[in-house]
């Protein structure tokens, strides 16, 4: 593959998650019914650039995102990845308030390293097994162009900044993992494809890669029958659930985020429809669905006239995020 075409699969991996963040925070924690709605009446109509949430104009991107584009500007310009610096910035970016819906795990490390815990001890203990070191890890993948064991360990190391459950971090490697793969294919065998990543998953955490593996038979199903599936999938049977379709607990969130990104791997906005459509923590699954699609089909797959909206508070938008893909891309490419 030429270097120019993966130049443009790691901006659409870093442009993607936005876009699949931004689009999925304007209904995240909503219900499967508005969230279908959302899909069916606006995401690709007009009317969608007119959304807003609460302070936020169409096109704000959120946590996911933000510290997922913080991990990248860390290992640009320390020119590899180095924890305590990522560790600080996760602590500044709650301490001067400019985290956009923060996760409880998160928060909890942030405090923890913003009052001098160092990065290595910050991490919330388990069973806090959510989604937040995952959300930001599809951007690992681009860390290290082939090396996929190095792609492996950084995403569990740098999900253990935040998070130390070990569900957690094989949620993490499997989004980072999955990009590094996808940035180097033409076409995706599914069912090849999710063995190779729960392959990595595995020594990490066995249930996790287990889970992993159902989903060469979960993506033939159709939505409906996926979904009840995927939402109770890794937790106990008698765990009495709180949330509307998927939840924030990193196995079925990550493994939404795959079976939206397969039944749609050629159409970036049929991945993130599908992520968004069955509600829940649809800002994450549509992020690292989004990530995913990204990664694959790169930056132009992506719809310019919502792409160009990117912001977080005015600041950080599309030109900024591709100029930063670019420095990771040239970093890891000299
Ligand atoms: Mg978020």
């Amino acid at each position: 593959m030429g270097l120019n075409l993966r130049r443009d699969r790691y901006a659409g991996c870093l442009v993607g998650k936005a876009l699949g963040d931004a689009l999925g925070f304007l209904v995240e924690g909503r219900s499967p019914k508005d969230c279908q709605h959302f899909v069916d009446r606006f995401l690709l109509s007009e009317r969608v650039f007119k959304f807003q949430k609460g302070p936020f104009s169409f096109g704000q991107y959120s946590d996911d995102t933000q510290l997922a584009r913080e991990l990248m500007q860390s290992f640009v310009l320390c020119k590899g990845f180095n924890a305590s610096d990522f560790g600080k910035r996760v602590a500044r970016i709650f301490t001067e308030e400019l985290i956009v819906g923060r996760g409880r795990a998160t928060w909890n490390a942030a405090k923890r390293l913003a009052s001098g815990v160092p990065a290595d001890k910050a991490g919330e203990p388990a069973p806090a097994a959510g989604n937040g070191s995952a959300m930001r890890a599809a951007v690992v993948g681009l860390f290290f162009a082939e090396d996929l064991p190095q792609v492996a360990t950084v995403a569990r190391v740098q999900g253990e900044v935040t998070h130390k459950d070990r569900r957690a971090s094989a949620g993490a490697i499997a989004m980072a993992v999955g990009s590094a793969l996808l940035l180097n294919k033409d076409t995706v065998d599914a069912d090849a494809f999710v063995a190779e990543v729960a392959s990595h998953c595995e020594s990490t955490d066995q249930d996790f890669s287990a889970s992993l593996l159902k989903l060469r038979e979960w993506i033939r199903l159709p939505t409906s029958e996926a979904v009840q599936l995927i939402q109770k999938e890794g937790k106990d049977p008698d765990y009495k659930e709180t949330w509307w379709g998927i939840s924030p607990f990193v196995t079925g969130s990550v493994l939404w985020a795959y079976y939206s990104f397969l039944r749609h791997p050629r159409n970036y906005m049929g991945t993130v429809k599908e992520a968004i459509a069955v509600g829940g923590d649809v800002d994450t699954t549509a992020a690292m669905a989004g990530a995913l699609s990204g990664a694959f089909l790169g930056l132009n797959a992506i719809p310019e006239d919502y792409r160009n909206t990117l912001n977080d508070q005015g600041v950080w938008t599309l030109t900024d995020l591709v100029t930063l893909s670019e420095r990771c891309f040239d970093l890891v490419h000299s």
